[in-house]
């Protein structure tokens, strides 16, 4: 047997379970495992670097009730991995690890450097301090997995064939592979081939987290234009279908105009349930409240006021005191107000159309960006089939499987890494326990 365990995906999830594997070693004062990580990337931690625009969001300072809840349906599969592992346990092991973390807004925890590759360095480090055998770039890259049958030599235990053609024999085997989103960063989709090749069934995938596109093209107008605090609800034709995610569709937080469409945390976090009713549906109406802090009442009083008290002034001017000021001027065109029209004249029909765009705004979202831009995959390996107390896949014994190849997705806050450090951890931990009960039975 050429390892005890094979490791495969050197991202949050397998650096994590490998460190863990690591330490519960040397808790339980056993030698190092023959344990090795691949990673087709050239270095482990790729995708970690990008996370949080490079300033790496690892968790978010919810309570673990709250953290579950971000995950819908499948959250409570979380519930042991959180137990062994929740927010406090990760920032108490990176600042032990010299890498102390605060809290931003929303929750959001940041490490103090700002800087995501102090968290992948932490990681390596102490990978590195635990003799764990990094192996990675293109040539490490496994193209094919597949469990031992009786009789063939290292039986019981797993084959992994990599791209330059070596097959490694190993006891146990960890697929920490990710999803297939952000593709250019080596998350391809493997692990839901490689699971599935080892009896799993996969929900189907879709991207989440991802950007959409819509109808309307004065989006374009707006193109970085960024709008604080909105509320997004999503408008199915029809009932509201029952969602697979299980998740609350109204979404409250920051928009993002971009050349195509729409971004931001409101829309992204919404993104998922969007790419569900798109297989159902060619297009789905969001509505935007872009001042869920105002009546329509309230409005309409502040627009008599500007007739009244700024008749000579220009609506776009004193609608650029609510709302950004190219977004201000695109609603008032669309409201149909001329660029040299005051105030003093706007009808009660323009004032109506404005109000409502405010309140109400429509857009109509015929696509996502897909994977390729999804920060995230939705879908993934069926949490029927994986013991949430060990991480052990219930259908091929030796497997163990964490991190985002799981059918679990968060929104954007810290959510995401944080799933897969826990996942991470306690399936290293798991695997550490049983090779050591293997090893005293033996
Ligand atoms: C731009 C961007 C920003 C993000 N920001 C945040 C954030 O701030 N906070 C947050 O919580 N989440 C964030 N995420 C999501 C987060 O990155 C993932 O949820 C998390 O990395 C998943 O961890 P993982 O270990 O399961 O998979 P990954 O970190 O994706 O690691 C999987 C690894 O497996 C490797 N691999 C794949 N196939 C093979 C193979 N066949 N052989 C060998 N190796 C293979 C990949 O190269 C990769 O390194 C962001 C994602 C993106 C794309």
């Amino acid at each position: 047997m050429d390892f005890e365990l094979i490791i495969l995906g050197a991202g949050a999830a397998g650096m994590m379970a490998a460190v863990a594997c690591g330490e519960e070693r040397l808790a339980q004062n056993l030698p190092a495992l023959r344990l090795a990580i691949l990673e087709k990337n050239a270095r482990p931690g790729i995708k970690v670097l990008v996370c949080g625009g490079g300033r790496c969001n690892l968790t978010n300072a919810g309570s673990q009730d709250f953290l579950i809840r971000q995950f819908g349906r499948n959250g409570r599969f979380l519930t042991p991995a959180l137990r062994h592992f929740d927010n406090d346990a990760l920032r108490a092991w990176f600042a032990a690890r010299g890498v102390p973390t605060h809290e931003e807004h929303d929750g959001k925890i940041y490490p103090d450097s700002n800087q995501a590759k102090s968290v992948v360095d932490a990681l390596a480090a102490r990978m590195a301090e635990l003799g764990v055998a990094s192996f990675a770039g293109p040539g490490c890259a496994a193209t094919a997995v597949r469990k031992l049958g009786a009789g063939e030599p290292d039986s019981p235990g797993f084959a992994v064939t990599l791209t330059d053609g070596r097959t490694l024999s190993t006891s146990l085997l960890l697929l920490t592979v990710g999803g297939q989103s952000y593709t250019r960063m080596g998350t391809t989709g493997d692990g839901y081939r490689f699971a599935q090749a080892m009896g799993h069934t996969i929900v189907t995938p879709r991207p989440a987290i991802v950007p959409l596109l819509c109808q309307q093209s004065w989006v374009a107008e707006c193109q970085g234009v960024a709008v604080q605090d909105v509320e997004v609800r999503i408008e199915a034709p029809g009932p509201l279908p029952r969602l697979a995610t299980g998740k609350p569709a109204p979404s409250i937080n920051d928009l993002m105009f971009t050349h195509f469409g729409l971004s931001g945390p409101a829309v992204l976090n919404i993104s998922e349930i969007v790419a569900e009713l798109l297989e159902r549906f060619d297009v789905i109406t969001l509505r935007i409240d872009l001042l869920r802090h105002h009546t329509r009442e309230q409005l309409a009083a502040e627009m008599r006021q500007w007739q009244s008290g700024c008749g000579r002034r220009l609506p776009r001017t004193m609608l650029a005191s609510l709302i950004p000021q190219r977004l201000a001027d695109v609603l008032c065109r669309l409201a149909g107000i001329g660029e040299t029209q005051t105030c003093a004249v706007l009808t009660a029909a323009q004032m109506h159309h404005l109000i409502e765009s405010l309140k109400s705004l429509r857009f109509t979202v015929y696509q996502t960006r897909g994977f390729k831009e999804a920060m995230v995959t939705a879908g993934g390996v069926s949490l029927a089939e994986v013991n949430p107390d060990t991480m052990e896949s219930r259908v091929c014994p030796g497997l163990f499987i964490a991190g985002e190849v799981l059918d679990l997705t968060g929104p954007s806050g810290g959510y995401n890494l944080q799933l897969a450090f826990s996942t991470g951890r306690l399936a290293g931990v798991n695997i550490a326990r049983s090779l050591a009960t293997a090893t005293h039975s033996a």
